[in-house]
């Protein structure tokens, strides 16, 4: 079976888009609703000749409806089934308080993760906010502008070095 790359974040920053350009693809639907994901979507994918499953996911927002709930356990089997994963955020907000309940399940997990910052759209210096996602404790962060494509090489040299 190929190696399986899961997408995990919270809603909104950007995990279908990023999945889409990965894919090559339009197979997930982005929107600017939070939760629009609400399954597993997949695709397969290939970089410097490895080939890969990638899965979309609704994204990991702490709450009680039965939505979020099932978003959050679709998201966490994705994990579960994953060899490797892209743990996306976005720039514009900083770090925020979920992305470090994030971050701590994804330490438990014990998964090898790449942290994804995602809407650096600008080339050049990223902004002074990247450097504060090194306070997630998962490493360098890969800066990725998925709507224009900015640094998906870089995030891919790191997912495949990691299978
Ligand atoms: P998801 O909920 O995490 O799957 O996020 P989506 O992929 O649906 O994107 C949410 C919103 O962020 C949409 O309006 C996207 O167009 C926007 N977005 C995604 N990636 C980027 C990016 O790299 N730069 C900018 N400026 N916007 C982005
Ligand atoms: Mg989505």
């Amino acid at each position: 079976a190929l190696p399986v790359v899961a997408i995990v974040g919270r809603p909104n920053v950007g995990k279908s888009t990023l999945f889409n350009k990965l894919a090559g693809q339009r197979l997930s639907i982005v929107d600017d609703t939070p939760g629009v994901t609400r399954d597993r979507v997949y695709a397969e994918s290939e970089w410097e000749s490895r080939r890969f499953s990638i899965v979309d996911t609704g994204g990991i927002e702490p709450g009680e409806d039965v939505i979020l709930a099932q978003t959050r356990a679709q998201a966490r089997l994705a994990m579960e089934a994953a060899d490797v994963i892209v743990f996306v955020t976005d720039v514009r907000t900083g770090p925020v308080a979920a992305d470090h309940e994030i971050a701590a399940m994804l330490m438990k997990s014990g998964k090898p993760v790449v942290l994804c910052v995602n809407k650096c759209d600008s080339i050049g210096d990223p902004p002074a906010e990247f450097y504060e996602f090194y306070n997630l404790g998962l490493g360098d962060p890969v800066g990725v502008s998925s709507v224009h494509g900015h640094g998906t090489g870089d995030l891919l040299d790191r997912v495949v070095s990691l299978f």
